[in-house]
């Protein structure tokens, strides 16, 4: 069985916010690994607000958006899995998409 949590885990080390590290992999009905992603791009470093709500998150591409924008077949995707509750902006992206969210250490 795939170990999700690591696969996450994994993805959460290549952030680039100083303080909101967060990874995020998408998958098939079945499962399996789709697109992983990780929130990539600009922080504003120690001043970052980091999260939570859409007004006020990291300047970063989200891990949400780089896992739906690396997975080459969205119409396959049902569930999405990441390490943080996403922002207003992402769950907008999420329901949009009805994709089941799965939180996995926050
Ligand atoms: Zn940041
Ligand atoms: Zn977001």
């Amino acid at each position: 069985m795939t170990d999700y949590a690591t696969l996450l885990f994994e993805e959460t080390t290549k952030a680039s916010c100083m303080r909101a590290k967060v990874g995020c992999i998408l998958l098939d009905a079945d499962g399996k690994v789709l697109s992983k992603g990780y929130n990539i791009g600009k922080c504003s470093g120690n001043n970052c607000p980091a999260y939570l709500d859409g007004k006020n998150s990291c300047h970063t591409i989200h891990a949400e958006q780089v896992a739906v924008a690396r997975c080459h077949d969205l119409t396959k995707a049902k569930i999405i899995m990441v390490t943080k509750i996403p922002c207003e902006k992402c769950r907008k992206l999420i329901t949009d998409l009805g994709l089941f969210t799965i939180i996995i250490g926050d």
